[in-house]
């Protein structure tokens, strides 16, 4: 299983950064977990833009699904689309809906995606077989709207968190992950009712308790001392602990 990062920011990410969007290649397979700002383009720099088997999407925030619209031109420039879709995109519950909202506010046609993926929405507790020895779990995180962590169980495991606050089912879905590829988006935990997101120190702690053997870090904002970020959470997880920066690929 190879993870490559596209995009490690979080809203707003570093200069000549990317949102969240991550690479895996499995099984013969190639799945890209979210697709945030500017992960489009550094896509088609490597790769065939029609090469994506799978994309999931964690949650309906900007920052992990705007750049549907450009993939969906390098993939045809023509509005028709393509003769068959190719791919298979996976929303969120209601995220179709969410689509056609923006869909409308940019003025494209209501097929725009389907017309080249088939677009599904993922069910809560949903288990997909993508390929033989290739199988995505996802579970409900704890977000300011609902989000959901993504675990991928091929010759190697690796749970995305999406975007989360401390979550038992997140935890529960990252159990014995070879990676935990886990947001830590927060300087200081948040208190109060509405939560959503991690400290680096609350990934960490995330990581112990589901007993995953490396931890790599995400979803940084643009002023993120991610060396800094990666330091706090060492302190509480004995494992490895990463920095998922931009281009960063790394074999499981
Ligand atoms: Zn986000
Ligand atoms: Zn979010």
């Amino acid at each position: 299983m190879r993870l490559t990062v596209l995009g490690s920011g979080a809203a707003c990410a570093g200069a000549g950064g990317n949102s969240s969007g991550y690479l895996v290649e499995d099984a013969g397979v190639r799945v890209l977990l979210d697709c945030g700002h500017g992960v489009a383009s550094s896509f088609v720099a490597t790769m065939a833009p029609d090469s994506i088997d799978h994309i999931f999407i964690s949650h309906m925030h900007a920052d992990h699904f705007i750049d549907l619209l450009p993939l969906r031109f390098a993939v045809t420039r023509d509005m028709n689309g393509l003769p068959e879709p190719r791919g298979c995109l996976h929303l969120p519950p209601e995220g179709k809906a969410s689509l056609a909202q923006l869909l409308s506010a940019v003025c494209f046609p209501p097929d725009f995606f389907e017309s080249v993926w088939h677009v599904r929405e993922y069910e809560p507790g949903a288990q997909h077989d993508l390929a033989t020895g290739l199988r995505v779990l996802v579970a409900g995180g704890v977000h300011y709207i609902p989000g959901w962590a993504i675990r991928l169980d091929g010759s190697s495991s690796l749970t995305y968190t999406g975007d989360t606050a401390p979550s038992e089912a997140v935890c529960d879905l990252a159990r014995d992950s070879d990676l935990l590829l886990a947001e830590a988006t927060l300087d200081e935990p948040e208190h109060g009712p509405v939560r959503g997101h991690l400290t680096a120190t609350q990934a960490a702690e995330l990581a112990a308790a589901a007993n995953v053997r490396r931890l790599m870090l995400t979803h940084f904002w643009f002023d993120a001392d991610r060396e800094a970020v990666v330091a706090q959470a060492a302190e509480r997880f004995p494992g490895d602990v990463l920095s998922a920066n931009d281009g960063l690929v790394l074999d499981l």
